[in-house]
């Protein structure tokens, strides 16, 4: 016996089975020459190996260094073992579920082995849309249990053939436990539908939809995680008759080309962006738009940016290469209804939009839409986090009990709690229609379900009409924490930055349900994760009209000048008191006065909103935040004038809008350019801010602030705090993880509730 041998257990946590961790360590132990044995586990894998020492050394640097690309490792720990004296290296299967992680990869686009056997004459997938491999393909969205197996998956229906079979068995392969492993023989197809149904007999389908996108057609797709309406991002009418079948006036469109170099024929690709674009999650990347280009107008109108993604799965690649070098995909459903997933719902629920449906037999289970991002602020930040992303977790500092989170009326997601753990649903949607409600419903089922957990707590919001509400208070027998909305915003940016103690938080968005009844939105917190202060907000005014000010800016405007300048509002000479009839300015005016269906709110988005109105940009959105997000997009660089800007000391302190609105009327009275008075608008902000945050540093010794709320997907707002505030020595932390609107909420209501129960 070599004097030098030894022996060492390895145990890995993580995301590490059913993505080809098993075959990767067998590689490695073979190219090293060790002996020993590989197994899944329940809290992972474990690996027996035995040889020198200095080789199990390198072993051991090569798994966390060069572990295969769906791999996620959390931990790896390793105790020195008696030698066993291993006469090779072996793969142990495993036994049953109790030996099955739940860790799941998401979906992931198509690995490069992959697309080159796609394209490759020879290989025996040539042309077959759904090759994929351990590396690559889809996941979350085909299982509807635990463990990670065919006969779990939306596979199970097809038996894979003898050539397939094979190289699922072979630990060499690629494929091997590569559950959705299948060929032409074997596996799903993709056929061509009109939308009646009727199957358009032609031999090859992808190539035929091509050529009828390219004729201005719009078709259904059937995706990864649900269907896709895609038309040619160049034709002008197709995209006009997309947006009016679909009933999406003005929402940008995302678009999908086959490589960064197409996408550069339109927008600016950043080193930064390009690795967003290229990464195995494929997300839509927000892109400055160039000029010019020569993408159709109505695609993203009046935005800076177009949402782009590459192309992610086979299908996606095939129709691609068609000679497209940009197309329309947009998510396949009405207005803000839930994506159709399966093929007659599509066929029930799209057959007025789509002219053609190109569709497969493969099911997905659970509907998961295209993630979307942007690089701001030297970071990702998340505006959609789902596909490609769903369901990695977000690591925590400390165990938590199980708990369900439910999350936020808009942009729903939920979240689950297992141990240090805490899982994001993936983007459940505007929970304000019974089959978002649904899909709520099901996504916690089968969340709690593949992670294996029983939730003990429910934490919701404090607002009494909410569906989530309803729902939390219908359950029986478990014990429930409300948690503010604002509260939750900053609790989520601290779990992700692992923060304990107390932080001064920004809290700026639209709406969040007050402890006070009113709806805040300009909220300065004192935050730790089990309670808040109020340190300070926007002074409150009222919004005519409650949820219909959302819709219609121009209220909300009214109702800042009348804070402002009170009944000599008449004599301003402003666009908006031309351009809304007199007399619907009179009963807003007067709704005020008598305060008839006003709440009162303290919420920084409908300033935002109401100066966009003010300035001229619009009086009505579309969907939620346009204006605002309008006024960002027409800010000019480079001026550094403010205006003039107050507060009220005082518990809580209050910041006043009526200065900064006197000094924006009075610019667009004097003619100056919404560029210019947009930038003096952000920058006021940042200033007023920052001079908050220097004052209650100063009386309580704080010097950690915490950005979240869907304001801060302003990157003005963003970076400007950011830098003035570090500018200044304070610590500042935003969102990375998490999306910074309300997507993000559950995670901070999970560690909210955690908190409280102590
Ligand atoms: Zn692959
Ligand atoms: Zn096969
Ligand atoms: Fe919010």
């Amino acid at each position: 016996m070599v004097a030098d041998y030894v022996a060492r257990k390895f145990h890995v946590n993580g995301i590490v089975q059913g993505v080809g961790f098993r075959p990767f360590v067998y590689q490695l132990a073979k190219q090293y020459g060790l002996k020993g044995e590989v197994a899944n586990t329940a809290a992972g894998v474990s690996i027996h190996i035995e040889g020198p020492s200095s080789k199990i050394n390198s072993f051991e640097n090569d798994i966390s260094e060069n572990s295969p690309p769906l791999a996620h490792i959390v931990e790896i720990t390793s105790q020195d073992e008696p030698p066993k004296h291993f006469a090779h290296f072996n793969i142990v299967s495993s036994h049953g579920a109790d030996q099955m992680s739940t860790l799941i990869s998401p979906d992931v686009s198509i690995c490069h082995d992959c697309l080159k056997e796609l394209f490759d004459p020879d290989d025996r997938r040539f042309g077959y849309p759904f090759i994929n491999c351990t590396n690559c393909g889809p996941r979350y969205t085909i299982i509807d249990d635990i463990p990670y197996d065919r006969p779990k998956t939306s596979m199970r229906r097809f038996k894979m053939c003898e050539h397939c079979q094979a190289e699922y068995d072979d630990p060499a392969n690629r494929r091997f436990h590569a559950q959705p492993n299948a060929c032409t023989d074997c596996g799903p197809h993709v056929i061509l539908c009109d939308n009646k149904q009727k199957q358009v007999e032609i031999g090859d389908p992808i190539e035929e939809a091509a050529r009828l996108i390219r004729q201005g057609h719009i078709i259904a797709i059937k995706g990864l995680g649900g269907f896709h309406l895609a038309v040619d991002a160049q034709n002008s009418d197709a995209v006009v008759r997309l947006r009016r079948r679909k009933l999406r006036e003005e929402k940008p469109f995302a678009l999908m080309s086959y490589d960064c170099e197409q996408v550069e024929n339109y927008a600016v690709v950043g080193p930064e962006e390009r690795k967003l674009l290229t990464s195995i999650q494929r997300p839509i990347v927000l892109l400055r738009k160039k000029t010019p280009h020569s993408i159709a107008e109505e695609v993203a109108p009046r935005n800076k940016y177009f949402g782009v993604m590459l192309a992610y799965t086979p299908l996606h690649y095939m129709l691609l290469s068609h000679g497209f070098s940009v197309l329309v995909m947009t998510s396949g459903n009405i207005s803000e209804e839930p994506i159709a997933i399966d093929n007659s719902d599509a066929f029930e629920r799209l057959a007025h939009i789509a002219d053609y449906f190109l569709i497969h037999n493969r099911d997905i289970f659970l509907r998961s839409d295209d993630s979307i991002v942007r690089y701001a602020a030297e970071a990702t930040r998340f505006i959609r986090r789902s596909r490609g992303y769903v369901p990695v977790p977000v690591f925590l500092k400390d165990e938590l009990p199980p708990i369900l989170a439910l999350g936020a009326e808009l942009k729903n997601t939920i979240c689950i709690t297992k141990g240090n753990t805490a899982f994001l649903s993936q983007h459940v949607g505007d929970l304000e229609n019974l089959s978002t409600y649904e899909f709520f419903r099901l996504t916690i089922d089968h969340l709690a379900r593949i992670l294996e957990v029983a939730p003990q707590l429910f934490a919701y919001d404090l607002h009494p009409d909410y569906l989530s509400t309803r729902f939390a208070e219908e359950q029986q027998d478990i014990a429930k924490v409300r948690v503010q909305h604002h509260h939750a915003h900053i609790v989520s940016c601290m779990a992700e930055h692992k923060l304990d103690g107390k932080v001064i938080g920004l809290s700026f968005d639209g709406t969040g349900y007050g402890t006070d009844d009113t709806i805040w939105g300009g909220e300065i917190l004192i935050v730790t994760a089990a309670d808040f202060e109020r340190a300070g907000h926007l002074a409150y005014v009222p919004m005519p009209g409650s949820t219909a000010a959302i819709k219609e800016p121009w209220r909300m405007a009214i109702s800042y000048l009348y804070h402002a300048f009170g009944d000599s509002l008449w004599d301003l000479d402003l666009p908006i008191l031309r351009q809304i009839e007199a007399s619907k300015l009179k009963i807003v005016v007067e709704m005020i006065q008598q305060g008839v269906n006003c709440p009162h709110t303290s919420s920084l988005g409908r300033l935002f909103d109401g100066v966009a109105a003010i300035v001229g940009i619009r009086n009505r959105v579309n969907f939620e935040g346009q204006a605002a997000m309008e006024l960002e997009m027409l800010a000019a660089d480079g001026i550094d004038t403010i205006y003039d800007f107050d507060w009220l000391s005082g518990d809580p302190i209050q910041f006043l809008s009526a200065p900064i609105v006197c000094g924006v009327v009075q610019d667009v009275q004097s003619g100056l350019s919404i560029a210019q008075i947009s930038i003096k608008f952000h920058k006021t902000l940042l200033a007023l801010f920052t001079e908050i945050c220097v004052s209650i540093r100063q009386d309580r010794d704080l010097n950690r602030v915490v950005l979240s709320g869907g304001c801060f997907q302003n990157s003005i707002l963003l970076n400007g705090m950011i830098h003035e505030l570090t500018s200044r020595d304070f610590e500042v932390f935003a969102h990375q993880r998490v999306p910074t609107n309300d997507g993000g909420i559950s995670l901070g209501q999970a560690v909210v509730a955690a908190a409280k129960i102590g």
